[in-house]
């Protein structure tokens, strides 16, 4: 591919009140008009560039939305207060009573809890199934369906979605084809695979500092209009706003978005290369062992790699939780959820990320007890870190 997401970010100028080298935040909730008349046409949406109440719309959150839209190759974007804001708020915003997802069946643990327990309380039902066989997907969408679901990169498994395949089907059916590209910044562009709509928990790599929650929604102007929309537009109503304090530094750690991914992808390919050799199971996109490392390889933008996202199976969840304890005691990562912090973050998904899935689907997923997901950090020296990590492996007779 030659679509060039950091360069997009990069090209784009905001500046400052005083011609700061960073836009100026957008310090208010609400704003004056210096006539009646225009406050009821922005109310209308038909005064550009004016701003009326920052639940709807900031200068500080349209440049954050701007800058997201141009590394998604989409028209715009709304930035919102988390991840789960912009999934849910686009699924009440597309879905109707009576209407059909067919979705992934690995994907977030609080994405599949909202498919499964929440929009069924609306009479939205979700069919969850293998989102890399085609057919299955085919074969699972109704004439209720209106929207197909899934991760680029699926959280925990590192599943990796067919985006332009589905996008023939999506296309084919009428369906809107949402990515939630959270684990593959930059590395995977769905839009310009033919997603409709590309989501980010902005929480994890692309603010890259653990220090806040955030999401946002890229997709056409006119998808992103309907979801301001005043009368009837679920960001708008259901009210997932982000601070505009919030957006200007997110805005700011996105900027170093390439260097940062750069790193984790390099950490990434090391370790699972190590891991594997040692012989345990590892689960990275990047390894010629992943079912979809050829798919991956052709889909992605080469030099951001293959992510910072990888899994390893130590056989027992106790194994897995001695391995985490004693990794954090070594200071070698934290034992957290989340992820795309400087420091790498483990967390065995069962029992925490995706505990909302019930044990049987984990299971009939390959959601296995010792499965222990890693985030690896940005290590300078990611050799050292890989012989402490081993140490702390054979001390514990994971690896002999
Ligand atoms: N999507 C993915 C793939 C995630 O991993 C998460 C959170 O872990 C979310 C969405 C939800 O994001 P947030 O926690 O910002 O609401």
């Amino acid at each position: 591919m030659t679509f060039k997401p950091a360069n997009n970010i990069q090209d784009l100028q905001y500046f400052g009140e005083f011609g700061g080298v960073n836009p100026s935040i957008s310090d208010s909730s609400t704003y004056t008009f210096l006539s009646a008349k225009t406050m009821f046409d922005t109310f209308e949406g038909n005064a550009d560039g004016c701003y009326l109440y920052s639940r709807h719309s900031s200068p500080s959150n349209l440049y954050l939305g701007e800058a997201l839209a141009a590394m998604e190759n989409t028209e715009t974007a709304n930035v919102t207060g988390s991840g789960m804001g912009a999934i849910t708020s686009v699924i009440m915003q597309l879905c109707n009573a009576g209407d059909h997802i067919t979705s992934s069946r690995t994907i977030y643990g609080g994405t599949y809890a909202f498919f499964k327990n929440f929009t069924p309380k609306f009479d939205i039902k979700t069919a969850f199934v293998d989102i890399t066989k085609l057919d299955t997907v085919k074969a699972a969408i109704t004439k209720q369906t209106k929207v197909l679901f899934c991760e680029s990169v699926s959280n925990p498994l590192l599943e990796v979605a067919d985006i332009a395949g589905l996008a023939a089907i999506a296309k084919q059916h009428g369906l809107t084809l949402v990515v939630d590209n959270t684990f593959s910044p930059l590395s995977i562009s769905p839009g310009a695979l033919g997603a409709d709509v590309v989501i980010h928990s902005l929480t994890k790599f692309i603010n890259g500092s653990s220090d806040t929650v955030g999401g946002v929604v890229c997709g056409t102007q006119a998808f992103i209009n309907d979801l301001r929309n005043v009368n009837d537009g679920a960001g708008m109503l259901l009210g997932a706003t982000m601070d505009s304090l919030r957006a200007s530094s997110i805005l700011k750690n996105l900027r170093t978005l390439h260097i940062r991914m750069q790193q984790h992808s390099k950490n990434g390919l090391y370790l699972a290369k190590r891991f594997e050799n040692d012989g345990l199971k590892t689960v990275y996109p990047g390894l010629a062992s992943h079912p979809s490392h050829k798919l991956f390889k052709r889909m992605m933008n080469a030099e951001y790699g293959f992510g910072g996202m990888l899994t390893i199976d130590v056989g027992s969840l106790d194994k897995a939780n001695q391995l985490m304890e004693l990794m954090q005691h070594k200071n070698l990562g934290y034992l957290a959820v989340s992820l795309g912090f400087y420091k790498t973050l483990f967390s065995a998904p069962g029992t925490s990320t995706s505990s909302e899935i019930p044990e049987d689907e984990q299971l009939e997923m390959g959601l296995s007890d010792g499965l222990i997901r890693f985030s690896i950090g940005l290590d300078a020296d990611i050799a050292r870190t890989y012989q402490m990590m081993r140490d702390c492996m054979v001390a514990l007779g994971i690896l002999k």
